[in-house]
């Protein structure tokens, strides 16, 4: 790890650079518990083999997600107990604005109660039914809104992005040959907006260059379109660009995330990822822009002063967003990440490289090759690592996608399991141990088997849809990880 002195150079902290320094101590925590496997078999029995079924009680190291749930700094905590209670004009709101414009540099700003409600609020006020909306990759609840208002999504990645082995910096890039081929076929009066996503969550929380985005500004002006920015990841995304894009290795973190939201006409955000544990904020520099959604904002969210946001939560994303420009507090996750992606591929088990944000990918198509896609191979190895770990992942694969017409599965383009790095949240002995409980599963992998339904949603039926093992393979796996482990947990 390197990082720019006041002079601008890059300094190293430490010889060589293969272990991820924290620059923090933990002052506050919180107790886990590693339950013996029989009590794990237990638990994903009652869990229907879905992991978001699973409780934390049962849980050891909680990798489902990095929403809502990253370490706050002593500076946050401190913050929120100054909250100013009010409905309306209150001083934590003017802290928090204040925030937003010195970051972004966009002076209309709209609270909202977290991302998704930014983004009923952008696709209402901007979509009409028919319209096309290109973007480098689409998130779950952004698809969602933009169809629910009548709008189609067009992902235009690069050819690079759902490699699973990659040394592409950038695979998160917009492709500009296929966004320009899709403003033809489809006019810039059918396309209300490009989006942006920085990290692009979905396939591995890849970054886009900032040359990138610069292309797509170009093509953007040309055509006469504005480019919304999805900023929820832009923390991390800006720390790819500063270390993986020569020209930014000495810019600091303020600058470039003020050139990311300079070349874009609104930028918005989830706050449970960026920078506290709730919220959202929308931002322009454009009244126009504004003048179509604030109306909306009271009458989805709240007043225009906390956007359904308690003012702690509010103090807390003001610090949050301020230490944003800390490469200290942004480098955590991803080399995390990067440390724990090269120690996995180095062992050969296979895993989306390069490391991104948010989280590691480990390919379960390839890792449980064994397993046809109709029995489900993440959700198969999702289980499986949770038995013999209990740690808590994330199927990103067929179980995640839907039932086409016909009654068939629409099989997923991947199959990934996806283990988040909440911020700062994990020690490295903890990623190590993960390490190695995934290294004993791949040596294993033969004896696990697939999943089948045994209740299955109509709508998003990944969030409560129960599984179950198709043959005894639970049994077959614990009895070999007691021969190996003896009484250990
Ligand atoms: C999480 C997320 C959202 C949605 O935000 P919520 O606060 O969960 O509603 C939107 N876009 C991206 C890229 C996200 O990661």
């Amino acid at each position: 790890m390197s990082e720019t002195n006041q002079n601008g150079a890059m300094v190293k902290f430490y010889r060589g650079n293969n272990i991820p320094l924290e620059l923090h101590k933990v002052r506050v925590v919180q107790k886990l518990h590693l339950n013996p496997i029989e009590d794990r078999l237990r638990a994903l029995r009652e869990a229907g083999f879905n992991s978001f079924l699973l409780k934390t009680k049962d849980t050891f190291l909680d990798m489902l997600t990095d929403s809502g749930c990253n370490a706050m700094s002593d500076r946050q905590t401190a913050a929120m107990m100054i909250a100013d209670d009010a409905y309306a004009g209150s001083q934590s709101y003017d802290r928090m604005e204040a925030k937003v414009l010195e970051l972004f540099g966009k002076q209309f700003i709209l609270p909202v109660h977290q991302g998704r409600a930014a983004e009923n609020i952008i696709s209402r006020a901007f979509i009409q039914p028919g319209d096309h909306i290109p973007m480098n990759y689409h998130f779950t609840t952004t698809k969602a809104h933009i169809e629910l208002n009548g709008g189609t999504i067009h992902e235009i990645y690069t050819d690079e992005a759902l490699k699973i082995k990659s040394d592409h910096p950038f695979k998160g890039n917009m492709d500009i040959e296929k966004l320009k081929t899709v403003i033809n076929e489809f006019g810039a009066e059918g396309i209300p907006f490009i989006r942006l996503e920085a990290s692009t969550n979905l396939i591995g929380g890849q970054p886009f260059s900032m040359k990138n985005m610069r292309q797509v500004r170009e093509v953007a002006n040309k055509a006469g379109i504005m480019i919304v920015l999805d900023a929820s990841l832009i923390g991390e995304n800006a720390w790819f660009i500063k270390q993986r894009e020569s020209e930014y290795h000495h810019k600091g973190m303020g600058a470039i995330i003020r050139e990311m939201s300079d070349l874009s006409d609104l930028v918005y955000f989830s706050a449970r990822k960026l920078s506290s544990s709730r919220g959202g904020i929308i931002c322009t520099a454009r009244e126009d822009l504004y003048d179509q959604m604030r109306d909306m904002v009271p009458l989805f969210e709240g007043f225009l002063t906390y956007g359904g946001m308690s003012v702690r939560e509010i103090e807390a994303m003001a610090v949050g967003l301020e230490e944003t420009l800390d490469n200290h507090m942004i480098c955590q996750s991803p080399s995390f990440i990067d440390y724990f992606v090269r120690k996995v591929d180095g062992l050969g088990i296979p895993v989306v490289t390069p490391g991104g944000a948010l989280g590691a990918h480990i390919d379960a198509g390839s890792f449980l090759s064994h397993i046809p896609q109709t029995q489900y191979p993440a959700g198969a190895l999702v289980s499986a690592f949770y038995l013999i770990s209990g740690i808590r992942g994330m199927e990103r694969g067929t179980v995640s996608s839907v039932r086409l017409d016909d009654g068939s599965d629409l099989p997923a383009d991947i199959e990934l399991m996806r283990l988040a790095f909440p911020r700062r949240v994990f020690t490295l002995s903890q990623i190590e141990y993960a390490i190695d409980r995934l290294c004993w599963l791949y040596e294993n992998r033969q004896l696990v088997g697939g999943l089948e339904w045994e209740k299955e949603p109509k709508v998003l039926r990944f969030f409560v849809g129960r599984l179950k093992p198709i043959g005894d393979w639970p049994e077959r796996l614990m009895a070999k990880f007691r021969s190996d482990f003896g009484e250990s947990l």
